[in-house]
């Protein structure tokens, strides 16, 4: 998937507005009827059904219609709606080159108006495991909602809690700057992913370092789970920061010694391999001198803080029912998650990128979204309020403007290539949006779902002022 960041400047006010109406249908709904993103978006004129068009033209949307006919947001409309926030709350304004791309993320630069460029991770959770997902109906038959859009806010909402917990806690990791949806910014770690490193100075020292970590965290009452070269950035002095924590656990979990002696054991491999360090076999046997205890830690013998990180994480919102949830998810798809059969095309072979070699002259190569909040005051492409708040709130008589060609416009024929994909689609839109546009001439609100859809989100589908409540928890 390519995130083309120039698609946002092109997208309307009411664009957004669709599009967040998916959003929440999506709380109810794996795929929302086209009549209930009308509701939610309230258009006139039938313009719900214009911006669909446009919308699914960008890929910002997915059409299904395999159980019942509907929409869904794909990756890259989730991302926008993600990024767009952000943008409005003053975060970053322009976004640059990947850096990374990971099995369930990708992570790109972003600058702010002072030119600061800060890493943005997009959370992927379930992208190579979506049909995982849907398989384990067990699990899901309880929660409408779990989709891979809960998981990925679920994952970064995680990790944004715990980089901050972290951070004041005096661990090298990156600072956490904000989250939103399945996003989180953070500061630009200055070095190279340790796996691409082939010589240290001070291989022992390095290895006392990393290991002190894994030690410490445990004592905080944390297990990283994915402690390995790739999670470790590493600068010219030597100096180490740890990244990505949405596995992380507490060592009173139940498999927590596995997890602790997996993390040691990762470290120890690699730097043994690397690095020809050797270690004492016997390390974790019997033998308790004191020598082989500081080589290979015992999670037996670590002083243990329970629960001690738990006020900070959920003071960024991470609670525990929410730590459940997205353990429960890891737990069961990670390992079974083997299927190379994606759900989307996005996925996209890369190769990492070295983040140490950002220079000034990088940011000329990032694509400014500073016109997006400028026009933001006075044109029509408004973004919806900073925060999770959204754009239903807004002006209708904005939309009206936009659309009060509306009537004329039924046949108009602006996105062909749309046709092309899928002609029976754009013949239904073109028609709910005619019958809309009827309804509305005839001063009556649409009701084409009360009779082509039984809705099964109950209340969520009748007013939008719920589902803009909803929405805030988001
Ligand atoms: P995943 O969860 O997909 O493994 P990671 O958080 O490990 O994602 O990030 C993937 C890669 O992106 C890292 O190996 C690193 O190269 C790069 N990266 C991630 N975060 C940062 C950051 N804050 N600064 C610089 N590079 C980063
Ligand atoms: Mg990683």
């Amino acid at each position: 998937m390519k995130l083309d960041v120039n698609v946002l400047r092109y997208l309307s006010k009411d664009d957004f507005r669709v599009l967040t109406a998916v959003e929440m249908g999506m709380r109810n709904h794996e795929i929302v009827p086209a009549e209930l993103i009308d509701r939610i978006a309230s258009l006139r004129h039938g313009g719900t059904y214009k911006v669909l068009r446009n919308l699914l033209k960008h890929k910002l949307l997915h059409h299904d219609g395999s159980k019942y006919d509907g929409f869904r947001l794909t990756y890259l409309g989730y991302d926008f709606l993600a990024i767009k926030t952000m943008v409005n709350r003053g975060v970053f304004s322009s976004v640059g080159r990947q850096i990374g791309v990971g099995k369930e993320s990708d992570i790109f630069e972003v600058a702010n108006e002072d030119g600061t460029i800060m890493a943005m991770k997009l959370h992927r959770l379930g992208r190579t495991s979506f049909r995982a997902v849907k398989s384990k109906r067990d699990y899901l038959r309880h929660r409408s909602s779990f989709s891979w859009l809960y998981l990925s806010r679920l994952a970064a909402l995680k990790e944004f809690a715990f980089m901050k917990a972290l951070q004041e806690h005096g661990f090298p990791v990156p600072n956490a700057v904000d989250c939103n949806r399945h996003c989180v910014i953070m500061s630009l770690v200055q070095g190279y992913p340790f796996v691409q490193v082939k010589q240290l100075q001070n291989p022992e020292t390095v290895f006392e370092k990393i290991i002190g970590i894994v030690v410490r965290l445990a004592e905080h009452g944390l297990i990283h789970c994915d402690f390995n070269e790739f999670n470790i950035m590493i600068d010219d002095d030597e100096n180490i920061t740890i990244i990505d924590f949405p596995q992380m656990v507490s060592v009173s979990h139940r498999n927590a010694e596995m997890y602790f002696d997996r993390d040691v054991e990762c470290i120890i491999k690699f730097f043994s391999k690397r690095f020809n360090l050797s270690f004492d076999a016997n390390g974790d046997d019997s033998d308790s001198d004191a020598e082989s205890d500081t080589v290979k830690p015992r999670f037996s013998s670590i002083k243990k803080a329970f629960g001690f990180l738990d006020k900070e994480l959920s003071a960024s919102g991470f609670s525990r029912k929410e730590q459940d949830d997205i353990e429960k998810f890891t737990e069961k798809i990670h390992g079974s998650d083997d299927d190379d059969e994606e759900e989307e095309e996005e996925i996209k072979d890369g190769e990492e990128h070295d983040s140490s070699k950002i220079n000034e002259s990088d940011i000329q190569n990032f694509d400014s979204l500073c016109s997006l909040t400028k026009d933001a005051d006075n044109d029509d492409v408004q973004p919806e309020a900073s925060g999770n708040s959204v754009a239903v709130e807004e002006d209708e008589q904005n939309s009206e403007r936009k659309h009060e060609d509306a009537n004329n416009a039924v046949e108009d024929d602006e996105s062909s290539e749309e046709e092309d994909d899928n002609p029976e689609l754009e013949e239904r839109l073109a028609r709910q949006r005619k019958r809309a546009i009827q309804a509305a001439r005839a001063g009556r609100k649409t009701n084409t779902s009360r009779n082509s859809y039984k809705d099964k989100g109950g209340k969520s589908a009748q007013n939008s002022k719920i589902q803009k409540k909803q929405m805030c928890s988001w």
